[in-house]
């Protein structure tokens, strides 16, 4: 998930904010100012209970922050690279860039999340119980932070993938069998079982009356089950796809263009006739740039016979893999960096190209011949 909105850096980690964080928030202060806190914290002004409502809504995510950083700094304290952290309509995400190399860790960086949730909980619990007995916001706000950090510490601990409780789950049954494929697969069908569960509890709640509440409970099981069921299909496809390498599924001649041809004929001789999506840039036998579709899309047809392939192509970053790389490793290069394409370099020279075409008609073809069964991923990783 992409941030909308980067608020800066605490701690080295890149904190974000995508766009349905605000719902959430404008969702939770009214609940709150409607319901929960005239209910049990009765006689305040209307305002009070307004501005109340949004400060508790505020620290709500504040406390999810501390959950998610939890996460990335043990992540990184362990070698792990984390880009950064995202906050969102369910709560956080933290964007590890690789998955853990072993069980034990995978155990550690996901249990410590709920871990810090609970212990706000117990520390905001203290301080609701130390100042009780008052009615005041303050009094009232702590009260809310307990039991909420208290829910999501427990939310999380389900053990269904992709809650943190279904990765320590998958860390449990990888130590015990040694197969990281397996534990994914047993760790996200019950991740599905959780997301039903909630979705049918959502019904139930909608049916009996609590209309708001129950698809906010119902809604959070579609998300998970999305989750789950996405994180199955790329175990399927790193399955399918172990051990399989770039120089098995590249594009093994690549035709290469000149920084002086023109788009139009780049356009027409390349992208249309030979139904290439991009292209290496060689000027004098070395690599000087990748020139794709979107480039030349971004200049009005009218003005491709004055442009010149040198002025919109890519000249840095240039990615690209070794023919000895695993198909895996690109296809992950490809989805972090959101490219369709890479090179393939050897000795600094152009040895090949390969694609998520390349990928998937690989995966086809296992599949047409029966290796592997599972064709509705492909085209989400077309996209
Ligand atoms: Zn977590």
């Amino acid at each position: 998930m992409k941030p909308t909105i980067r608020l800066g850096k605490i701690a080295g980690l890149q904190i974000g904010v995508h766009y349905t964080l605000l719902l959430a928030v404008a969702l939770i202060t009214w609940t709150l100012a409607e319901g929960f806190f005239p209910d049990a914290f009765p006689g305040w002004s209307r305002v009070a209970y307004w501005l109340t409502s949004v400060v508790a809504a505020l620290l709500l995510f504040v406390s999810v922050l501390v959950h998610e950083m939890a996460h990335s700094l043990v992540a990184r304290s362990r070698g792990l690279p984390v880009e950064g952290i995202t906050l969102f309509l369910f709560g956080g995400i933290s964007s590890l860039s690789a998955e853990s190399r072993s069980a034990g860790e995978e155990f550690v960086v996901a249990v410590v999340g709920p871990l810090s949730s609970l212990v706000l909980a117990v520390l905001f619990g203290a301080a609701y119980l130390a100042s009780s007995g008052n009615n005041s916001p303050v009094t009232a706000v702590l009260a809310y932070l307990a039991l909420v950090n208290g829910m999501l510490g427990l939310f999380n601990l389900l053990p269904g993938f992709p809650l943190d409780g279904g990765r320590v789950l998958r860390a449990a049954i990888w130590g015990a069998t040694h197969n990281l494929y397996k534990a994914t697969r047993v760790a996200s069908t019950i991740g599905q079982a959780v997301a039903f569960a909630f979705i049918a509890w959502g019904v139930f709640q909608v049916l009996t009356g609590d209309v708001l509440g129950g698809l906010w409970i119902a809604f959070i099981g579609w998300f998970l089950n999305g989750a789950a069921e996405s994180s199955r299909q790329e175990t399927s496809v790193q399955e399918a796809l172990r051990g399989v390498r770039v120089a098995e599924v590249m594009d093994h001649h690549p035709e290469t263009t000149s920084p002086s041809m023109g788009v139009d004929v780049l356009v027409r001789e390349f992208f249309l006739h030979h139904g290439k999506r991009a292209l290496p840039v060689e000027e004098v036998g070395q690599l000087v740039g990748i020139v794709t579709i979107t480039d030349a899309k971004e200049v009005p047809p009218d003005r491709w016979p004055f442009t010149r392939v040198s002025q919109i192509m890519t000249t840095s970053p240039l990615y690209s893999v070794t023919p000895d790389s695993t198909v895996a490793e690109a296809l992950r290069s490809l989805a972090e960096r959101r490219l369709n394409q890479l090179l393939v370099m050897s000795n600094g020279s152009i040895v090949g190209m390969i694609s998520r075409e390349n990928i998937i008609q690989y995966l086809q073809l296992m599949s047409d011949y029966g290796v592997w069964k599972k064709p509705g991923i492909l085209q989400r990783l077309g996209q």
